[in-house]
């Protein structure tokens, strides 16, 4: 896939219409965590240095086409400002006369924030005269929002058709991330993938297989997979209804040579919950009363070998209830090796999916692999195969 990059673009005194991921954390009306205000300031940095009107779009919460003070951007306003280092101005409509005049009033270098997209249904909708609405405040579109791309909004899809359409930085450096895990990887390519349930992630499954070389499962989704085997699971969350379609998956990974790492022991314990007794078991040793909640030491150090072969990891779903310690000793003992292969050069390393990203921060690794995306829902749609319309529509031909 090719894009156009803010490199190529003639940005002075231009008026850009950038969208950004600012649907933040929020508590009493104060933005409880900036991580997405600063994932937004290459782009707006860049797009200022070259003299362009920087006029930011985007959504906040659900109000499903309805105005609702609630959910209102303005508290953006002054840690965006902070955080840049210069006045964002704010506008209280994103589209007609409010907005007109907003954009109308700006100099190269300015910044502006239009209210929320999703105050208009026509955003959701993706309707041709919204985007036609927003597209009249712009000369060119950016959009720097990869974890809203797997949705065909008006800001997201409509205007890369009306505007000229650039891929922002963070766009580009996600997109460049995915491209070396699963585009085109260096090879042998190994895939972790746990979590809960087999069930969200069976699409998840399919479309790796055809990917990688190696397919570690672990994980609650992990438990179905040796039921299906016939091994004894005690107490543990289990999809037993899934068992076929779990031998449907090892038969698929069979036919397409992608080698299956299933958990060769385990972490048992009676509850989930801290300061429980907790035992390693091997396969067939589990209990009627006890819950498999964590993968065990020779798994560990298995899936350890397996990453020190591999040439890139991508990684969605943490090994055990890693919320609950010592249940998440196996995902932070494997994000750690992860982690030094990384730092060593051996490895590139792409992690994606909320609670595996916060599986990452406990381990204190999240800053040492070499991608970790934050796009929750365009990253898994992603790592299923599914085009995303808002990166489609940013491809040139
Ligand atoms: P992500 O958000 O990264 O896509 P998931 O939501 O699929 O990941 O899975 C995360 C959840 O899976 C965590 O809450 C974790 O406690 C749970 N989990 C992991 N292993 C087990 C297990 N053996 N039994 C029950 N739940 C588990
Ligand atoms: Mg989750």
């Amino acid at each position: 896939m090719t894009f156009k990059t803010l490199d190529s673009a003639l940005l002075a005194g231009k008026r850009a219409l950038v969208r950004v991921d600012f649907n933040v954390p929020m508590a009493n009306g104060v933005v409880t965590d900036d991580t997405r205000l600063r994932a937004a300031l290459p782009t707006i940095a860049k797009l200022r240095a070259g003299g362009a009107k920087v006029i930011l779009l985007a959504h906040f919460d659900r109000p499903k086409g309805k105005r609702v003070p609630s959910m209102s951007l303005a508290p953006v306003v002054a840690p965006l400002a902070a955080l840049i280092g210069a006045p964002v101005a704010f506008a209280e409509d994103c589209v007609g006369d409010t907005a007109d005049a907003a954009v109308a009033s700006m100099k190269g270098g300015d910044v502006l924030l239009l209210q929320n997209l999703r105050f208009h249904a026509g955003e959701e909708a993706n309707d041709p005269a919204f985007a036609e609405a927003l597209g009249r405040n712009g000369d060119l579109y950016v959009n720097d929002a990869f974890s809203a791309a797997h949705r065909a909004h008006a800001s997201t899809e409509g205007l890369a058709h009306i505007l000229p359409a650039y891929a922002g930085e963070a766009m580009r450096r996600e997109l460049d991330a995915l491209d070396a895990a699963l585009g085109r990887p260096s090879k042998p390519v190994l895939g972790v993938v746990g979590g809960s349930k087999v069930s969200t992630k069976l699409d998840l499954l399919h479309n790796l297989i055809l990917k990688l070389d190696v397919l570690a499962i672990g994980g609650g989704m992990a438990n179905t997979f040796l039921f299906a085997q016939g091994w004894a699971v005690g107490a543990s969350y289990c999809e037993p209804d899934l068992a076929d379609t779990a031998r449907g998956v090892m038969a698929f990974a069979l036919k397409h040579k992608c080698e299956l790492l299933l958990p060769i022991d385990v972490v048992v314990a009676e509850r989930a919950a801290p300061g429980q007794a907790a035992f390693t078991r091997d396969l067939g040793e589990v209990d009627a009363d006890e819950r498999i909640l964590d993968a065990g030491p020779r798994t560990v150090a298995r899936l350890a070998a397996a990453m020190d072969g591999a040439r890139t990891l991508i990684w969605n779903g943490p090994l055990g209830v890693f919320e609950i310690p010592p249940f998440d000793a196996a995902t932070t003992a494997a994000a750690r090796h992860a982690a030094a292969l990384v730092k060593s050069g051996r490895l590139i390393a792409v992690a994606g999916g909320g609670d595996t990203v916060s599986a990452l921060h406990h381990a204190g690794v999240a800053n040492d692999f070499t991608f970790v995306s934050t796009a929750g829902g365009a990253f898994l749609e992603w790592m299923e195969g599914i085009p995303l319309p808002g990166v489609l529509a940013l491809q040139v031909a």
